[in-house]
């Protein structure tokens, strides 16, 4: 019997079993397939650096501002006031990176096991079944806690959520190139388009770049998302960028990511806790999971920690996950950035270009404007 059973080892899966296998507790981290590298513009905050200074061996840009435009290409530039940076990563190596942290400090991994059902004894869930090379295997543990991303089949089995509907997700490519380039290796750059979507530049050094492109919600059923990632590149202003449209492309793949900010009454149930994708940690306006979904896992892993204590694994104990700080946080500001979603890309994106334009000449305005995507690390 396990204390705590992870079903995914992706950033959320891995962080939270690091930090109950750092406090002693038997973890058991399921995971499918660890050489799959999901498709992801793989921009990870300084939030998370700070997390794991590990991320230094992985010698990946340091990242001090952002270049975000407007449909009309409009210029909205941040750049950092502290000393903080952040990076963008090959999700490969950043998620083999944290498993390894999270197995030094003791969680089993079991890799190529896919989780299919719970096992389940008087109405409560005790356990997960897995599938691998060598059967069915069941994990008992006294905690669940489902980390398996959009696609996690226990997430509905639980009851607790329902399946995707396509206006809930923003559907996105992403696609690693190499090759000569203008690109600033210190500015992330993200395109607010005339389609409910955005797409996005980030520089991972030595001439590796990650472009990617994504719609949300009613823009998923006007849009093909290979298309607008091919009339994205043919732009003017990214030729411009990238003259030469032969770059090798390393690795290309599309998948789907929650667009409607954290399901709120889906979080928990005796014995489960659900976190990161599974849950809907993403943020509507931008797509950026990555710290958020560690932060979720953090939030549930102290919360397993109080229950395993007290041997409560109740919602009575549970349900202090939702209300952890850092939980309302990115609840509340998920709300607020839904909001501001809806409000710009009204009209094929006119209300965010009047802001940029104006922002290009109002110094007051700009830093108000700014406030509205980047907060206080
Ligand atoms: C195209 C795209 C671009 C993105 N760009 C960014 C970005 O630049 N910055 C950012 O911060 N966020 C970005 N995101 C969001 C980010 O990828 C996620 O928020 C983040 O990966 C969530 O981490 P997670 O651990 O919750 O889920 P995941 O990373 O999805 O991990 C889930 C893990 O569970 C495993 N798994 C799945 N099913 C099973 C099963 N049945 N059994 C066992 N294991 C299973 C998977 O193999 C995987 O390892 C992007 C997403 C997409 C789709």
């Amino acid at each position: 019997m396990y204390d705590v059973v992870i079903s995914g080892a992706g950033p959320s899966g891995s962080h939270c079993a690091k930090i109950l296998a750092e406090a002693g507790y038997r973890v058991a981290l399921i995971e499918k397939n660890t050489n799959w590298r999901k498709p992801c513009g793989g921009s990870v905050s300084s939030r998370v650096i700070k997390l794991y200074p590990e991320m230094k061996k992985l010698n990946t840009p340091k990242i001090v501002g952002a270049k975000l435009y407007s449909a009309e290409y409009h210029l909205l530039e941040y750049n950092r006031a502290d000393n903080l940076y952040s990076t963008v990563v090959d999700r490969l190596e950043f998620d083999n990176l944290i498993r390894n942290v999270a197995i030094d400090a003791g969680a089993e991994l079991f890799d190529r096991n896919f989780s299919f059902d719970f096992i389940s004894k008087e109405g409560n869930f005790i356990g997960i079944k897995t599938k691998s090379n060598e059967g069915v295997k069941e994990f008992f543990g006294k905690i669940l806690i489902l980390a398996d991303g959009m696609g996690s089949r226990l997430a509905i089995k639980s009851g607790l959520r329902s399946k995707w509907k396509v206006e809930d997700i923003t559907i996105a490519k992403a696609a690693i190139f190499e090759g000569e380039n203008k690109l600033d290796e210190k500015y992330i750059r993200v395109y607010f388009q005339h389609y409910k979507g955005y797409a996005w530049i980030f520089p991972m050094g030595e001439q590796q770049f990650n472009i990617g492109c994504g719609t949300s919600a009613s823009g998923n059923l006007k849009h093909n998302v290979n298309e607008l990632f091919n009339e994205f590149l043919k732009e003017p202003k990214i030729k411009e960028l990238i003259p030469d449209l032969n770059c090798k492309v390393i690795w290309s793949g599309a998948y789907p990511l929650p667009a409607n900010g954290v399901l709120v009454n889906s979080l928990f149930a005796n014995n489960l806790m659900l976190i990161g994708d599974t849950a809907g940690f993403v943020s509507p306006i931008n797509g950026e999971g990555i710290y958020q979904s560690i932060f979720s896992a953090g939030a549930a892993a102290e919360v397993a920690i109080e229950a395993l204590e007290l041997q409560d694994y109740s919602i009575t104990i549970l349900r202090k996950y939702k209300k952890h700080p850092n939980v309302k946080q990115i609840i509340r500001n998920f709300k607020a950035k839904l909001a501001a979603r809806d409000f710009f890309s009204e009209d094929q994106g006119k209300n965010l270009n009047e802001m940029f334009e104006r922002a290009e000449k109002d110094k007051v305005y700009r830093d108000k404007v700014l406030g509205m995507f980047f907060s206080k690390d």
